[in-house]
């Protein structure tokens, strides 16, 4: 067989299934796992696919098994081992060779890494893959940070790869740097607080109704019809359909309530808390999988404060399923305007020039997020590609107008029975405090100016000015 077109380092759950993916499109790919066992079987299992792989047990193979110039994805843990396998290619590889980090790695270092190579001759690519397991094998959304040649070329594997939605593969090159791991990141954040957010409908539904949950997921399955529909939804409704072979019993009610996470939410929380932008949707959905760790103090607080309000005993009615389908929508507006808002002030600041659009475009199929309304995203940010905020769009005008009452109804209905709701609630105090022409920072101001003589302007005349408070009461 001729040399392979492609390198692949990595054989976990995303490097296997993306060697699978490339080799079925017709590149061979040579592969390498630090545990060369792994190789092994993965050659072992790769049936008729075989005839594309080879299988290289040191670097020092694959890179011969490659023809130049190489491309060679890192599809290894984020962190120190990218950096090992970087340290360890670097004087086996030749000029123009790329190394293409495709882990969920943070964007900072992703731009260390680029600094760290210039000069070397080697190219560099971040890489953001979205889409777990299955998008890997089938086709991820892609998205791809570095030098805009570089991209253009690898961006025929890429792109015979990548998901495709209708015609168009979901792969583009967004931007110089890290910004393809900071769209991931960011991608990641708004699908916390998505899960977060439908979470939490499930929540008002089970705890206040007490409603089985098949029949929560029939709503869901009827939901996903509409214009919720999404792969998040979709599966929600096909998780709560499912039995537990033990117990006969719905699977999610026998699942411990202690959420995982592996850090990327985490990062576009504090990536937009670092650059002044408020992401509260994000934000709370990553506190709340925290909160969701700590079992034994809920466990303690529970029996200290007792149960919140009994449920109903009730079915809900029509009325309020649909404004619990237009809460989730409006939430979920909410958290996609601060997550677009956050890569907005990171394009501006690291230059990216971030083509929102396309962001949409390539988040349609393959990832998780995946759904209906990036379509109208992506056709409201072509229509109006300086738009400041999502929901300053006209388009999204319009839906937040239909489905705010809901969201607060929503909100209010969970606070007085007692069920959490924050990410929800995070999104509607988001929402008010955008659209209030006057705010009370001017309160904030007063009390900064007499604590700390910081100084405020006034609304009816320029410069800086300080309130009439005296001296003697600051402390
Ligand atoms: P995984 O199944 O745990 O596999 C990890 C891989 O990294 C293995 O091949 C492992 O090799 C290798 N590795 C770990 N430490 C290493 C080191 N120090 N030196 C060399 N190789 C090392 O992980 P995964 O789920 O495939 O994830 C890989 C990357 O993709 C991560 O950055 C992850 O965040 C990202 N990602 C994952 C998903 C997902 O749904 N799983 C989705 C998008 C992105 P050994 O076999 O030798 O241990």
């Amino acid at each position: 067989m001729s040399k392979a077109e492609i390198g692949l380092i990595g054989l976990g759950v995303m490097g296997s299934n993306l060697a699978l993916n490339i080799a079925e499109k017709g590149y061979p790919v040579a592969v390498y796992n630090r545990t060369s066992s792994r190789t092994g079987a993965f050659f072992e299992n790769a049936g008729a696919l075989r005839e594309n792989i080879v299988p290289c047990t040191s670097l020092e193979e694959l890179v011969a098994q490659i023809k130049p110039p190489r491309p060679i994805i890192l599809m290894v843990q984020a962190g120190k081992a990218v950096d090992e396998q970087i340290e360890g290619l670097r004087d086996l590889l030749a000029k123009n060779d790329i190394i293409i980090d495709a882990g969920n790695a943070n964007f900072r270092d992703t731009i260390r890494r680029f600094e760290e190579l210039e000069g070397s001759g080697l190219t560099f690519i971040g890489m953001g893959v979205s889409g777990g397991e299955e998008g890997a094998r089938h086709g991820p959304s892609i998205m791809v940070g570095g030098k805009e040649d570089a991209y253009r070329r690898v961006e025929p594997i890429l792109t015979a790869i990548a998901a495709r939605f209708e015609d168009e593969a979901c792969s583009a090159w967004l931007g110089e740097g890290g910004a393809g791991h900071f769209v991931k990141t960011i991608h990641n954040g708004i699908e916390y607080a998505d899960m977060q957010m439908i979470a939490e409908i499930y929540g008002v539904l089970r705890d206040g109704f007490g409603m089985p949950a098949a029949e929560i997921g029939k709503i869901f399955e009827g939901w996903n019809k509409g214009r919720l529909n999404s792969y998040l939804v979709e599966i929600t409704a096909a998780v709560l359909a499912a039995a537990d072979p033990k117990s006969g019993k719905p699977i999610v009610d026998m699942i411990l309530d202690r959420a995982g996470q592996k850090g990327t939410g985490r990062w576009a929380a504090i990536e937009a808390q670092m650059m002044g932008v408020p992401a509260t949707a994000i934000e709370s959905a990553v506190a709340a999988r925290s909160l969701s760790a700590e079992k034994t103090i809920r466990e303690a607080a529970a029996a200290a404060y007792g149960p919140a309000v009994a449920p109903s005993g009730k079915a809900p009615d029509a009325a309020f399923i649909d404004d619990l389908e237009l809460a989730l929508f409006a939430g979920k507006v909410a958290a996609y305007a601060q997550g677009f808002a956050v890569m907005e002030e990171a394009s501006s600041e690291f230059k990216w020039n971030l083509p929102m659009a396309t962001i949409a475009r390539i988040w349609r199929a393959g990832c998780i997020i995946r759904s209906q309304f990036l379509s109208t995203l992506a056709q409201s940010f072509e229509a109006d590609p300086d738009a400041e905020n999502l929901l300053l769009i006209d388009h999204f005008v319009g839906q937040m107008q239909e489905a705010q009452p809901s969201l607060r109804r929503i909100v209010a209905h969970a606070a007085l029975a007692g069920q959490p709701a924050p990410a929800l609630s995070a999104a509607l105090g988001y929402f008010d405090s955008f659209r209030q022409a006057r705010g009370t920072a001017n309160l904030i101001q007063a009390q900064r100016d007499f604590f700390g003589a910081h100084g405020f302007e006034r609304i009816d005349e320029d410069g800086a000015h300080h309130g009439p408070w005296g001296s003697g009461l600051a402390g």
